[in-house]
């Protein structure tokens, strides 16, 4: 296979282009995808990357440092034994090497408690916790920092997979979430969200973090449940070999759906904290109340 702009060796098929690319031209595909999410839907200002200092979110933060985009990158530590210490190596080691300021936010230190603790008192299973509490403090902390965008490594695969899931649970709420971009609301203090990597696959991503030679972290979340979402993930890519282009023409849809449901929900701020709730109390301050009332006695 020969790449289809040098005929240099290929390493990977676009098949939605019906293009093979080598490494270099790879590269500027690569970035073209991610500088048209910022071209397209005009996102300026500072953003902030969360690193969780997995494969996904460290190729976003390289191919931001390409791009005329002033980042800087969070990571939050949750507190899981084996797990949460050797991502925050990894995303240390990411932003050094690419030169990018860090900010570390730890539950255990500025909320007494860490994930292990709340699926204890709670009783409950972790993932949908773990979301709630690392989704509030990012908006929190790109707020209170003055950033414009939050941004995560989400990518095409990732957001298909989350997608049918939902629709499989019969669960439509997250649709207004899953567009490439969310604009800014001063009520509820919410920052813009962007996921720059909307339009590239597992397989792209994977790649090009590897190309890139970044110190990721490949453990596996203790909690995490992939297993549906890897059934969807195999469904999908097996689904794109025999439609190339399927899974673009799926987000370009979703996207769509989003963009009309985007506004439709009323959103305030939360009584105890003044962040996005749509209801009277925050889903972490509800939590944080319970542990507090728990852990009491
Ligand atoms: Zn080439
Ligand atoms: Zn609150």
């Amino acid at each position: 296979m020969k790449c289809s702009v040098c005929s240099k060796e290929a390493i990977i098929e676009v098949r939605w282009k019906g293009k093979a690319y080598c490494e270099t031209h790879f590269r500027g595909y690569f970035l073209g995808q991610v500088r048209k999410v910022f071209d397209k839907f005009g996102v300026k200002g500072k953003i902030c990357l969360a690193l969780s200092g997995g494969k996904d979110s460290a190729a976003c933060l390289e191919a931001l440092t390409h791009l005329d985009v002033d980042v800087e990158a969070l990571f939050i530590d949750l507190g899981i034994p084996g797990f949460s210490e050797e991502c925050r190596e990894a995303a240390e080691a990411i932003a050094a090497k690419l030169d990018v300021d860090l900010h570390v936010l730890n539950l255990q230190a500025n909320y007494g408690t860490t994930i292990p603790s709340l699926v204890e008192l709670e009783g409950k299973k972790p993932c949908s916790m773990c979301g709630t509490i690392r989704r509030y403090l990012m908006n929190k902390y790109a707020y209170e920092h003055g950033f414009d965008y939050l941004a995560t490594g989400h990518n095409l695969s990732d957001q298909l997979a989350f997608v049918f899931n939902n629709l499989a649970n019969v669960y439509l709420v997250p649709f207004r979430e899953i567009g490439p971009v969310l604009r800014p609301r001063e009520e509820g203090k919410l920052v813009g969200k962007v996921k720059p990597l909307y339009y590239l696959t597992d397989e792209e991503c994977k790649v090009y973090s590897e190309l890139a030679g970044l110190p990721i972290c490949e453990d596996k979340c203790p909690y995490a449940e992939t297993a549906t979402t890897n059934l969807m993930k195999r469904w999908l890519h097996s689904l794109d070999l025999e439609m190339p282009g399927v899974l673009r023409r799926f987000a370009e849809s979703f996207m769509r759906i989003s963009e009309g449901m985007e506004r439709d929900e009323e959103i305030s701020g939360c009584r105890i904290c003044g962040y996005a709730t749509t209801a009277g109390v925050c889903k972490f301050c509800r939590l944080m109340r319970r542990v507090r009332r728990k852990s009491r006695g």
